[in-house]
């Protein structure tokens, strides 16, 4: 009786011991798995830019219209508040590398046809916080701001150039003449603003378009007697099309520029495009985190690339 009594106190204990045992192994490792993890998490910290937005392209998906629209309500007053919102959507400090970490050899001349205008202060002060050159090929506004924009695009180190004085295509490809009695006007208008003989121009529509197919030949070859170096595009930003949304413009602009080692891309700077400014802090971050070199365009850089 008494042996039986022992035998069963030793199973109990025996059975008892077991399950401590089992117990204490399962917290033990629960606690050093867990550890683990957070470690884990601690040493690998994933960044901001990293999750899911390495490309241009997928940069600008992560992020929303809305982000960029709901802290711009208001052209022009709205360039400071356009760099908030910048900064609060591309990881702040980086926004604005003064050179590119990861030069990728790829250069793209931002132009602006159509200005001066409203829009170009805020334009020229924009592009100066992204420390970016442009180009811009002018026309004449009548505007009694028009020779102090002129001024300031030169003073801040963009390229000018003439685009047209009246952009009326049925008045201006109605002849060589005319075409050159316009142009000169607008070059004369540059010169005496600025002071600079500029040497690069764009034709209002491209150079191939419905109205100059009579006159064209006699235009460029006017043109080259001349000196001048004239350069059409290879990215449209679309923003001069009626159809084309605010997420299209910097889809175009950041995949046209991406698909190219080199590419003019075309904007416009009138008083209606502040859709363009709204986008251009998205899409200089975006592209200047690809490595992205921007400059201004001189008349050594080859045309052949640029000509429809
Ligand atoms: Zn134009």
């Amino acid at each position: 009786m008494k042996r039986n009594f022992i035998k069963m106190r030793n199973r109990i204990m025996i059975t008892l011991a077991g399950v401590c045992l089992a117990v204490g192994t399962v917290c033990f490792a629960t606690a050093i798995f867990g550890l683990n993890n957070e470690r884990l998490v601690e040493r690998n910290p994933v960044p901001a830019m990293k999750r899911g937005v390495d490309s241009a392209s997928s940069f600008y998906a992560a992020t929303s219209k809305s982000q960029f629209v709901s802290k711009v309500s208001s052209m022009p007053s709205a360039v400071s508040d356009m760099s908030s919102a910048t900064s609060a959507v591309s990881s702040t400090p980086e926004a604005i590398p003064e050179t590119p970490r990861n030069p990728s050899g790829r250069t793209a001349y931002l132009t602006f046809d159509d200005g001066p205008s409203s829009l170009t202060a805020p334009l020229l002060d924009l592009l100066d916080k992204y420390r970016v050159k442009a180009t811009f090929f002018v026309v004449g506004t009548n505007d009694r701001d028009e020779t102090a924009h002129l001024q300031e695009i030169v003073r801040r180190g963009h390229a000018i150039g003439v685009h047209s004085y009246t952009h009326n295509y049925r008045q201006i490809y109605a002849s060589a003449d005319a075409f050159f009695a316009d142009f000169d006007k607008m070059h004369g208008l540059i010169q005496q603003a600025t002071g600079v003989n500029t040497k690069i121009c764009r034709f209002p529509g491209g150079s191939v378009n419905g109205y100059n197919k009579a006159t064209r030949k006699a235009i460029l070859s006017e043109l080259k007697k001349r000196g001048y170096v004239y350069y059409d595009w290879n990215v449209s930003s679309g923003d001069a099309e009626r159809k084309t949304s605010p997420r299209m413009i910097s889809q175009n602009t950041i995949q046209g520029v991406m698909s190219h080692r080199t590419s003019i891309v075309l904007f416009h700077n009138t008083s209606l495009k502040g859709e363009t400014l709204r986008q251009l802090p998205g899409i200089l971050a975006a592209l200047q985190k690809e490595g992205c070199t921007f400059s201004a365009l001189t008349p050594s850089v080859d045309n052949r690339s640029f000509i429809f």
